[in-house]
Order: C-alpha cells, then structure tokens, then sequence
C-alpha cells in the first residue's frame, strides 16, 4: 500500500524547513552536501508509519532564472502526483500566493490526488496572511503552520494520518506454520530422485501424510526440525512423475514438462542441483534461466560430494586440485562465474547417498525463506541505491546518464522495487544485476531475486 507523503511548492516557502520538522531533524544536511545532488529527500516517519518526500531537488539545472524555477517546480509536481498517496503543497503565507502558485494549484486540482494545502510562515501575527487569495486556490481549508517554530505541527501530522488513514499494523510475516514449498530442479541424473528420496526418508524428517496427489506434480509434506531445535514444515514438490518419461527428453523439453506442471510457481525456494564431477553445465545455465524467470530464490545444491571426497580419500591429490576444499572453492568459483545472473545464492555442497548436509541445504531454504519477507525502510533503500550509483554510475548512452531518483519497495515475494527514473528504457541488464547484487549485499538477501519496476519520467 502506498503511503508515501510528497512536499511540492515553489522554490524558497520553506519545504525542506517543513521536511526536517515532520522528520524531526534540526537542520537539513541533506541539501547541503557539497558534491552531492539529491533529487528526492526521503525519510521514513515510524510513529505514522509513512514515507516523506522532499521533492525540491528535482529539476534544478544549475540556472536560477525564473523559466528554469518553474519548470523544476513543475516537473516536481508531476513527480509527485506519480509517487505520493497524499500531497502536501506548501505556499508562502508572508509573501503571499503567486502566479506560479496558482499553476500548481490548477494541476494539483486536476490531478485528482489528495492534497492538503499548508500555509508556511505563519509565525505570529496572521493579519499578514491573505487567507482569501490562499482559499482561491481551490484546495480546501488551509493547514497554518510554522515550520520554524513549530505552530501547527501536530494539527498537520493529525491531518497527515487523518488523510493516509491510520498505519496498518506491520504485516504479519507469513504463518510460519505454513509448509514451506521447495522443489528440485536440474538436468538428468543429478540426482533429484535421490535427494527427494533422503529428504522424506531423513530420521530428522518426518513424513506427516500420506502424499496428496494433484494430476501431475505430488506434494509430499514432511517436517524437517532445524538447527534452532523448531520443527519446519515443508511441502516438497516432486515432479517424480513424469521422470521416466522426461528422462531421456532435451533439457527444452524437459523445462516445458516442468512448467507445465507449475513445479515452480507452487514453489518458496527452488534447489538447483549441480553434479559435483561434472561441473556448470550449459544445461545447468539454462535451467538456472528459468527459475531466474520466475523470479523465486535458489539456493545452489552441489550434490554427489561424497565422490569428491572418495576422489581424494583413494587418489590423495586430484589433479589439479590440491585439497577438497581447493576443490570446492574453485568450484564455487566457476560456480559464481557462469551463473552469474542468480542473486549472490547460497551454495551447498551434499551427497544425497550420505546424506551429508542435506540438514543445511533445509536450514538454507527456512533462511532464505524468511528473508523474502523483509521489509526494506525506504529511506536505508534510497541510500543504498544512492550508494551504488555513485560508486559505479550507469553508463551514460547517448550523453544521458540513467538516474534514479527514488526507490520505495512495493512488494515482497519476489521483493518488488519501484524506481522512479529519469528514463527507463535506460536501465541496462548489466547495470540491473549490479543494482540487484548491491542490494542483496546490502540488506543480506542472498538468493533473493528482485524485481524493479521503473516509473519514467512523467
Ligand atoms: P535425477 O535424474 O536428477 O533425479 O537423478 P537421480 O536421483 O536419478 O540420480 C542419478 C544417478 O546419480 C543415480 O544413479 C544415483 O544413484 C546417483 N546419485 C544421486 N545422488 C548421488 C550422490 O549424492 N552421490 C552419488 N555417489 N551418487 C548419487
């Protein structure tokens, strides 16, 4: 739900003063860095639980002439009417209601948007106030405030909360009682059956009914008591099925098998098998490709590792690795490399004949599932974002630079960000797998997939 609060008005009617006094700060560092240019200033208000935005660093084109003063206020007002539930349009009450006012308050009204009208500066005497010219701009009662000294503060927080309706509650994570849905996925003879075959026949397992058969795909529920001692329900999904038939089948006809049958969607968290001997295939990248397509958080399996480790058990060296774990590091390595376009995945290496660390491989997915219902504060999102685009700015094509000019997260499962940018056909591939990455690393995400939504310049 939207609760994102915007600040427009023209230049100098004291946004950012009103910005800092709703977000309780003393005095705005945020405009005054030197070097660095925010477009949007944003901060999460906790006590009712929405985000505000200073939109007056938009448009500004280092010219101070009044043609360029209207056209940022303008392009700020789009900005918000495409972002914020509410709009808090600020005027002057000491100078009075201008021409360019007035034009904002036209667009404002034909928008259709929510808008409270806050008249600034009103420190003392109101007698300087022509409340006539302010209620002409059609925009209802006007708040009266001081975001100096503080007049009329909590009349418009009370407004604020009056317009946004009151904060819902946070959102209950998911019922953790809830069977986590996991499924297998991975070229022939990796070994799926087998893993699926350990999971339900684990002594630490439980398998708690007797399989619920849907026409194609079986669910099979089983109980799987973590490394915290708490018992995790899962649902795991098998496409043991229609094995024998896909068995021989390319890994084309396979996928199309395997989405046919929703295998994917039903799930939480897809493990990706990989033979451990064999390496990253091509096989293995295009199958990674769909989970990727669809958004869900993997967790890599490296399974048969007891080969690896008879390997060197019986031949000591095995060329050109020199221990098991040179083995497994550079195999992650090469991991990493080629599937490059999974979200910083974990990696867990098993053997499904051993049974070794399969207990982790489910420790992974009740984590990585947890995670995918993360809030991320949009304020801590704006500069991580801000954070990863100075450090590697977008590539500029054709002269202009992709720009963000605010995040705010929509959406979890998979993680949903909204961007508003100055263009978004700009957004590369690359430069949106490093956003994605960036993030990820930031809010300790790994597996996660994220998915940006982009919002154009209006
Ligand atoms: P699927 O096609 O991915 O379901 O693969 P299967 O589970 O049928 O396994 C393919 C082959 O690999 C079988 O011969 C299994 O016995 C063998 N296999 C599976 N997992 C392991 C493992 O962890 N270690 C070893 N040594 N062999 C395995």
């Amino acid at each position: 739900m939207n609760r994102t609060v915007a600040i427009v008005g023209r230049p100098n009617v004291g946004k950012s003063r009103l910005f800092n006094r709703l977000a309780r700060k003393r005095i705005s560092i945020v405009h005054d860095q030197p070097g660095v240019t925010r477009d949007v200033v944003s901060t999460d208000i906790a006590d009712g639980g929405y985000t505000l935005l200073d939109t007056g660093g938009i448009g500004y084109r280092g010219s101070d002439t009044p043609a360029a003063l209207t056209a940022a206020s303008e392009e700020q007002v789009e900005f918000a009417i495409a972002t914020a539930a509410l709009i808090l349009f600020v005027v002057d009450g000491l100078d009075g209601i201008s021409g360019l006012d007035a034009k904002i308050a036209e667009r404002l009204r034909k928008s259709g948007k929510p808008v409270r009208l806050v008249v600034n500066k009103a420190d003392f005497d109101d007698e300087k106030i022509d409340l006539a010219e302010v209620y002409r701009l059609g925009l209802g009662e006007p708040l009266r405030v001081s975001a100096e000294h503080g007049r009329g503060e909590s009349e418009l927080r009370a407004a604020i909360i009056e317009a946004l309706g009151t904060a819902p509650e946070i959102e209950e994570a998911r019922d953790p009682q809830k069977p986590l849905g996991v499924c297998f996925i991975g070229r022939p003879n990796v070994g799926k059956s087998s893993l699926s075959n350990r999971l339900l026949q684990s002594d630490r397992l439980i398998v708690s009914e007797v399989p619920g058969t849907t026409r194609d795909a079986i669910e099979l529920p089983f109980e799987f008591i973590g490394r915290d001692g708490k018992s995790y329900p899962f649902r795991l999904i098998d496409t043991a099925g229609i094995k024998a038939a896909t068995k021989l089948a390319s890994p084309v006809e396979y996928f199309s098998r395997l989405r046919s049958l929703d295998a994917i969607k039903e799930t939480d968290v897809v493990f990706l098998v990989l033979d451990a001997l064999e390496g990253v295939t091509q096989q293995d990248k295009a199958i990674a490709g769909e989970a990727v397509k669809e958004h869900k958080p993997i967790v890599l399996v490296v399974n048969k590792w007891d080969l690896v480790k008879r390997a060197f058990k019986e031949r000591g060296a095995f060329e050109p690795y020199k221990s098991e774990r040179d083995y497994r590091e550079k195999y992650e390595k090469a991991l990493f490399d080629r599937l490059y376009f999974t979200p910083g995945s974990p990696v867990i290496f098993v053997s499904a004949v051993s049974g070794y660390e399969v207990d982790r491989m489910l420790n992974a997915a009740v984590k990585v599932n947890r995670m995918m219902d993360a809030k991320l504060p949009t304020a801590k999102l704006n500069r991580a974002i801000e954070f990863l685009t100075e450090r590697t700015p977008p590539p500029a094509i054709g002269g202009k630079r992709f720009r963000v000019y605010y995040a705010t997260q929509t959406g979890n499962r998979p993680f949903r960000i909204r961007l508003f940018c100055n263009r978004e056909e700009q957004l590369s591939e690359q430069y949106r797998r490093y956003l994605e990455a960036g993030l990820v690393d930031e809010f300790g995400l790994a597996g996660c997939p994220i998915y940006f939504d982009l919002v154009g310049k209006p």
